[in-house]
């Protein structure tokens, strides 16, 4: 096998990713996300409805997949994209802390448990009786993990294997995932972590935007670690990550929540639900009602700015807000701010907003709103703030 490893490490501190953030490259960003999502909103939201009401006229509903499909990738490549100028430009500033590595393994294990299950393919990890702790960011280690995970079964053969470990050494962590599939030609090993590059995979029907390696190896120099391949073709490859130790004792696992999946006509959606939808863009209003109507017994009221969304409350006492976050005359948390002075109503209030970068959702969270909904909508997570 052709060993390809990431650049090597003269530096063992986590490197800068101008963690100040210039407040230009955030408000950019944030931008930017907001209005590429708009769009996707209705591209996906109303092929997510249409493919459920063709469901007798099967050439319709196949070209609605498409639709639904292609802005599926959009979506994807949109969220891939901004999350690469976000790094470059360190507008998202990483959280390191000792990560329980077995915990986080097993939490990204189940949730690819079902795509390897789809193509055959069995996936091994035996972890050993010892904790292993690396300093990392949570989430980032876990997007990383979950994108070597999803190669190895996306870029694997029908009845392949997959193998997982990790070894804890005195100065580093190793986490190694070895796949039996198609492997990378010797040729093409110099491009792998170039953004972009799929190396013939676009030719193929397997989906990826050839980002999610790139931002992997990005993100683990920014933790100070190395990512890095060896590859066989026709045999298959090894991606390994190598991290800092962290010295902890006696940390017990941290276990993912567990979220409850809904079908869309689960009984439990509660009935004589009243809904106040506080948004101004018709075709998102429109998109809404339209995907309420699956929903029996539920009143839904709408406002399209903020003072009529405020004015509505108190006309319709609502027992769910929906709250756009960039209203005509106010922004959603002056909204919430108001509510939460008018002590009358008890209604829990939701974010639906295409302002989708975490340091947006946790404003929204520490001012107090109940949940934050991203753009494009998706069913079911809309389906689980109906039965909250
Ligand atoms: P994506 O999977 O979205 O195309 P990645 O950045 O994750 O993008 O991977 C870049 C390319 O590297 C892939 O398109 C694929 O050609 C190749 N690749 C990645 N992982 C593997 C693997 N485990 N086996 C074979 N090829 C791989």
């Amino acid at each position: 096998m052709e060993d390809n490893k990431g650049e090597s490490r003269e530096d063992r501190q986590p490197k800068s990713n101008n963690q100040q953030g210039r407040l230009g490259d955030a408000e950019f960003v944030a931008n930017l996300s907001h209005e590429l999502r708009t769009p996707l909103n209705a591209i996906v939201g109303f092929s997510q409805l249409l493919n459920q009401q063709l469901k007798h006229l099967p050439d319709q509903q196949e070209s609605v997949q498409m639709i639904e499909q292609a802005g599926r990738h959009l979506w994807e490549l949109i969220d891939q994209l901004i999350d690469l100028v976000k790094i470059e430009g360190g507008v998202s500033p990483l959280n390191m802390e000792p990560i329980d590595i077995y915990s986080l393994l097993k939490e990204c294990i189940n949730l690819v448990n079902l795509a390897a299950k789809d193509k055959q393919i069995d996936l091994f990890f035996t972890p050993s009786t010892d904790p292993i702790y690396a300093m990392a960011d949570r989430l980032r280690l876990r997007q990383i993990i979950l994108n070597l995970l999803s190669n190895a079964i996306k870029y694997n053969v029908e009845g392949g294997e997959v193998h997982i470990a990790a070894n804890g050494m005195e100065d580093n962590i190793t986490i190694s995932i070895v796949d039996s599939g198609i492997g990378i030609a010797s040729h093409q090993q110099q491009n792998v972590f170039k953004p972009f590059q799929r190396l013939g995979a676009q030719f193929s029907d397997i989906e990826g935007t050839g980002l999610g390696l790139s931002i992997s190896k990005e993100l683990v120099e920014l933790m100070a670690g190395e990512i890095g391949f060896t590859s066989q073709e026709f045999e298959g490859s090894r991606f390994y990550l190598k991290l800092l130790p962290a010295n902890v004792e006696g940390r017990k696992g941290e276990n993912a929540p567990v979220k409850k999946v809904i079908a869309l006509s689960d009984p439990a959606i509660k009935q004589n639900l009243k809904l106040l939808y506080i948004e101004d863009n018709p075709v998102n209003i429109r998109y809404m009602k339209m995907l309420l109507e699956e929903f029996a017994g539920l009143e839904l009221t709408t406002a399209s700015t903020g003072e009529a969304g405020l004015e509505q409350v108190k006309l319709c006492q609502p027992d769910i807000i929906l709250l756009d976050m960039r209203l005509p005359d106010m922004h959603g948390l002056d909204v919430l701010a108001k509510l939460t002075e008018d002590s009358k109503h008890s209604a829990k209030v939701y974010a639906v907003s295409a302002d989708a970068l975490p340091a947006q959702i946790e404003r929204a969270m520490r001012a107090g709103i109940d949940g934050y909904i991203t753009k494009p909508i998706d069913i079911k997570r809309l389906q689980q703030v109906l039965v909250a």
